[in-house]
């Protein structure tokens, strides 16, 4: 369990990167989910121990990770939004180096973890290759099997889908599912299908606040009924979105279509729906604005 109390970070520029975020985190997949700007990675920053905040706590697992961050990255496995360059080594002897970085010092048993990582990541085929001629896709899983040398029981990926294909961020979230079944792991990421389809528990920020923590079934469950959809002439989009809450738009068929949050049908054009996850998210992001 991870537990975050009342962080505080503000930049020199003043920016208020995270204000007062508070998030009890349990094992599983957690989706930390944010526009780009929310804070999302100044918060992983500083849970991976890369930056200190001005104020507040965090715990992991009974260690109290700002006054003992070594013992936090013993159990840490981290993937950073820019991975950096690679050099043009394969896989499989850059995926060694750094577990000897990491303090695998054993050879049997770092050649052993190394060869499981590369075929869990489906990276054993490739492991002649150089990383540097992999696909964003590919270097994304090799990303992760480096993250999780030495076992890490709290594993940080920051926007790890971003520029990916479907079929690549399919396979990639798929991985993470499977790894989140006995640890912590927090996905970053400003995509909402990313948090639906896999994420138990999840939280929004935006502004460097949370603004809804929890279950995304939960959290969808409270706009049953209250979200309203229809397709409006471009001509009257911009009334619409003056008189009412307008929380998405979209073209279908090149006409704009339109979900609305009310208490009640808006007018007789509207059909309800059932709401989704990105109702939710666009209804509290219109509350920071
Ligand atoms: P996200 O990961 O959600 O896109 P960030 O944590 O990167 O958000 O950024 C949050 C805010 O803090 C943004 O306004 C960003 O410009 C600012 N910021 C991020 N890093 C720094 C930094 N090192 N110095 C000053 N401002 C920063």
């Amino acid at each position: 369990m991870l537990s975050i109390q009342r962080l505080h970070k503000t930049y020199a520029n003043g920016v208020h990167a995270t204000n007062d975020i508070s998030l009890e985190i349990p094992k599983g997949l957690f989706g930390l989910l944010g526009p780009n700007g929310a804070g999302k990675s100044s918060l992983m920053r500083t849970l991976a121990t890369l930056q200190t905040p001005d104020s507040g706590s965090i715990h992991f697992d009974g260690v109290d990770v700002l006054k003992d961050p070594q013992a936090l990255r013993r159990q840490l496995g981290y993937l950073p939004q820019d991975f950096g360059v690679y050099p043009k080594v394969s896989a499989l002897e850059l995926l060694n180096h750094f577990a000897v970085l990491k303090g695998l010092t054993q050879r049997a048993e770092r050649r052993e973890m190394v060869e499981a990582l590369l075929q869990q990541t489906n990276l054993w085929e490739a492991r002649r290759r150089a990383v540097a001629s992999f696909s964003g896709g590919m270097r994304q899983r090799f990303g992760i099997a480096q993250a999780l040398l030495g076992a890490p029981r709290l594993i940080i990926v920051d926007e790890p889908t971003a520029g990916l294909d479907p079929d690549e961020r399919n396979r990639f979230l798929n991985l993470l599912a499977r790894i989140g079944e006995d640890v912590v792991v927090i996905l970053s990421t400003h995509l909402v299908d990313d948090v639906t389809d896999l994420c138990p528990r999840m939280a929004i920020i935006g502004a460097g606040r949370v603004l809804a923590e929890g279950e995304p079934q939960a959290a969808i469950e409270t706009l049953y009924g209250r979200v309203w959809q229809r397709s409006v002439s471009d001509a009257a989009l911009a009334d619409y979105q003056q008189r009412l809450t307008v929380l998405s738009s979209r073209l279908v068929g090149g006409k704009p279509q339109i979900n609305v949050y009310a208490d009640r049908q808006p007018d007789d054009g509207f059909v309800p729906i059932v709401p989704g996850l990105e109702d939710v998210y666009f209804l509290q992001l219109r509350a920071l604005a």
